[in-house]
């Protein structure tokens, strides 16, 4: 089975969250199903910088005010297509934002232009061709469009990572982004006055999924489908909730190259010191929590600052990594020198990211929504008990310790009502509690970590999914 996956990003070549991990771990996931999954990226200067030979395998000319190739490449165990295009790949700023933190203006034309080298892809122009498209998020939106278009007679998957990203453009750009002005209505490719690259994809693709069960049950619902919930339940038949999982290779304890200290539950305790020493905090009787993420309105982050007191008053600590919102980053940067028990790192930084999951003895995820969310996952394989808010992949991946979680053995975490202080107070209550009965908290940890949060169920469902679209061997 061969399946083209188009993505923005893809770990560990680039990646700004979850959506990179996902798309990086896909394909060894898929492997030893028998699935042949190429990965389609833009050229960014990182890209391409990390491969170490490519030939090019299509020249697509002119393409949005510059010429364009595709070259195809191996690189960190993956099979990759990248579409050369300098002139709208090789810039500052960061995939999706210029200096100054606004979305780059030709955005749309970015990633149509992906959308273009994939549709070049799918009707085997680049001497490999796939039996299914998978694309991920808006910036993958325009592609089946273009295969409908096109008429080229090969499925497509669309994935939606977060409904949060809408992928506008201007009306004016319809044309030059290679769309008939006879789509710009309700049941095309028009979005409130504007192109929605993720509506065209929701309305082209043949199948859709996210990345939990309940995400895609609130994506039916006002509350979380955030304006396309209408679009949504009309196709809910077509729609599958697929748990992601996490590259257990990169996350393991065991073996873990970025820590030292950290083998298995046994040695918790040492790399909890460890981190508390990194991190200059003292020696407290409570449990010490980490964040790692990024700092916008989704997170919840702006409730944990409330939050926050009564837990370090009650022995907690906290070790907070994460970028975004320069508002967010300044409130934190704040905290942490009001408070003792707090330490607050902003930036990205992959490797003590693994420090802190395994140091952490609580991992702190109040997110307002969150499609699958992966720093549950890892706190889990890592012994850092997760506190999440019952929303989305949370919700699916972490059983509460409530008394008939804890009496059945099955309790993994704590769960708590989304967008509330309040309630994520009481939970920062139930978890300092829990911390102090020894026994209980042992056996939560030792569970959690037996949890399983690998590729290999999901893995299979993704395969049942192309199998049903492509049924030929
Ligand atoms: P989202 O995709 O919404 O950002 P996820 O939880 O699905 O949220 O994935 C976030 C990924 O990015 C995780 O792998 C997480 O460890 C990583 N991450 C987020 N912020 C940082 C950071 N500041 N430093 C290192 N890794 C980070």
């Amino acid at each position: 089975m061969r399946v083209l996956s188009v993505a923005s990003e893809c770990a560990p070549l680039v990646k700004t969250g979850g959506l990179a991990d996902v798309a990086g771990a896909l394909p060894g996931a898929l492997a030893p199903h028998g699935v042949d999954m190429r990965v389609l990226l833009p050229g960014y200067p990182s890209v391409l910088e990390a491969l170490p030979e490519t030939r090019e395998v299509l020249s697509l000319g002119a393409l949005h005010g510059g010429t364009a190739r595709i070259l195809a490449a191996d690189a960190q165990g993956l099979s990759l297509f990248v579409l050369e295009a300098p002139h709208l790949y090789d810039r500052g700023g960061t995939i999706y934002l210029d200096p100054e933190g606004r979305d780059w203006e030709d955005n749309p034309e970015r990633f149509a232009a992906l959308c273009r080298a994939g549709a070049e892809i799918a009707a085997g122009r680049a001497g490999w061709t796939p039996q299914v498209v998978h694309g991920h998020d808006w910036q993958a939106g325009f592609l089946p469009y273009y295969l409908s278009r096109d008429g080229t007679d090969v499925p497509f998957v669309l994935t939606i990572h977060n409904i949060a990203f809408p992928g506008f453009a201007d009306p004016w750009r319809i044309k030059w982004l290679g769309l008939d002005q006879a789509d710009f209505h309700s049941e095309g490719v028009e979005y409130w006055g504007r192109v929605s690259s993720l509506k065209t994809g929701l309305v082209w693709a043949d199948r859709i999924t996210t990345v939990s069960p309940r995400y895609a049950y609130e994506l039916t619902t006002p509350a979380f489908g955030m304006g396309f919930d209408g679009l949504i339940s009309k196709r809910r038949a077509d729609l599958t909730g697929i748990l992601n999982g996490i590259d257990t290779d990169i996350w393991d304890p065991v073996r873990d190259h970025a820590i030292r200290r950290f083998r298995g539950w046994r040695t918790k305790s040492a790399a909890t010191a460890a981190l508390r020493e990194e991190m200059g905090l003292p020696a407290s009787a409570g449990p010490l929590a980490v964040v790692i993420s990024r700092l916008t309105q989704q997170k919840g982050l702006d409730l944990l600052l409330q939050a926050l007191p009564d837990f370090l008053d009650r022995g907690g600590q906290l070790v907070l990594l994460g970028s975004g919102d320069r508002e967010m980053e300044g409130a934190w940067r704040a905290a942490s020198a009001a408070h003792e028990g707090l330490a607050v790192t902003i930036g990205y930084d992959e490797t003590l990211s693994h420090r802190m999951m395994a140091g952490g003895e609580a991992v702190l995820v109040p997110s307002r929504f969150e499609p699958c969310g992966l720093t549950q996952l890892y706190g889990l394989r890592y012994g850092a008990i997760p506190v999440v808010a019952r929303v989305g992949g949370l919700a699916d991946t972490v059983v509460d310790a409530n008394d008939a979680g804890l009496k059945s053995g099955a309790a993994t975490g704590i769960v708590h009502d989304p967008d509330d202080a309040g309630a994520l107070s009481l939970a920062l209550d139930r978890l300092v509690t829990l911390y102090g009965e020894v026994e209980t908290w042992t056996r939560m940890v030792r569970n959690a970590m037996r949890h399983p949060v690998g590729w290999d169920v999901s893995a299979g469902r993704y395969v049942e999914l192309y199998r049903d679209l492509s049924p030929d061997p």
